[in-house]
């Protein structure tokens, strides 16, 4: 998810989607390029699409992030980009990538099912709102955009069963902005306080188990019903990750918890 300058619209890469905008698309295994594009990707990972992969691969949140991502401090950010780490090999091939196509289909990043559709949020001075931005970029090599299938963004992204993703992926793109300025001050973006909000952002299992086994909820006073639902329910407990960071770095107040 970018975040777009308005002035700088114009001068992207790939064609601009309106609402009613219509493209021509469709991928499938009897094409040439068939695999082609999962390779040597910059593939940015979504809080949300670690949940869907980890639970795929019936893992922890900790052990995906240790063996399938990469953390990337910008110079201009104040929290890490989550990149999917591509296989060591020569192709640099995506390490879900199998011969017959993509081995985590039903649970693939939200990156990869808006593709070749990129998404971006932008802030619109005239209507004074933020809206999101869509862009059809398919690679040069890319064969399916020759075919005959026609789509809108917003039909696209229920093809791709990708409206679950959106929203969630809505929600980080909220937060994530706040990060624009630096929220750490002397402690840094690799300090202490810097950790305790990746955790809860990328790494829910570990921050499922310092919110029940710490004195969290000695310091914080949490309602029985959200401690019920973020107990078993990932997505519970990433929204409540969400709520408790901007709580805890900018004084946000949330209905999910207080201070005592
Ligand atoms: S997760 Fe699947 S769709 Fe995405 S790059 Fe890897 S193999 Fe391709
Ligand atoms: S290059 Fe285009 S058509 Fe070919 S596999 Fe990738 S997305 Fe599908």
């Amino acid at each position: 998810m970018k975040y777009i300058e308005i002035e700088n619209i114009a001068c992207l890469p790939g064609r601009k989607l309106e609402e009613e905008d219509t493209f021509s698309f469709h991928c499938h295994p009897g094409l040439a390029c068939f695999n082609r594009c999962c390779r040597n990707l910059n593939l940015f990972l979504y809080p949300y699409d670690v949940i869907r992969l980890k639970n795929r691969l019936g893992i922890t949140s900790g052990q995906f992030i240790d063996r399938y991502s990469d953390a990337v401090l910008r110079p201009s950010n104040f929290f890490p980009e989550v990149l999917l780490h591509m296989a060591e090999n020569e192709g640099q091939t995506c390490p879900f990538l199998s011969e017959s196509g993509c081995s985590v289909y039903a649970d693939r990043p939200d990156t990869c099912r808006l593709f070749p559709v990129e998404q971006g949020i932008f802030y619109d001075a005239q209507t004074m709102k933020t809206r999101m931005i869509s862009f059809f970029k398919p690679p040069d090599f890319c064969l399916g955009l020759h075919e005959k299938t026609i789509w809108t963004p917003k039909t696209w992204i229920q093809g791709q069963d990708a409206e679950e993703y959106h929203k969630m992926t809505l929600q980080w793109a909220d937060l994530k902005e706040r990060f624009q300025s630096d929220p750490w001050g002397k402690s840094g973006a690799e300090g202490p306080g810097a950790k305790m909000a990746f955790m809860a952002i990328y790494n829910i299992d570990e921050f499922r188990e310092f919110v029940f086994k710490s004195s969290f909820l000695k310091r914080y006073k949490v309602a029985s019903e959200t401690l019920k639902k973020i107990r078993h329910n990932d997505v519970e407990i990433l929204k409540f990750g969400f709520e408790w960071v901007k709580f805890y770095l900018w004084g946000i107040k949330s209905g999910y918890l207080r201070l005592r």
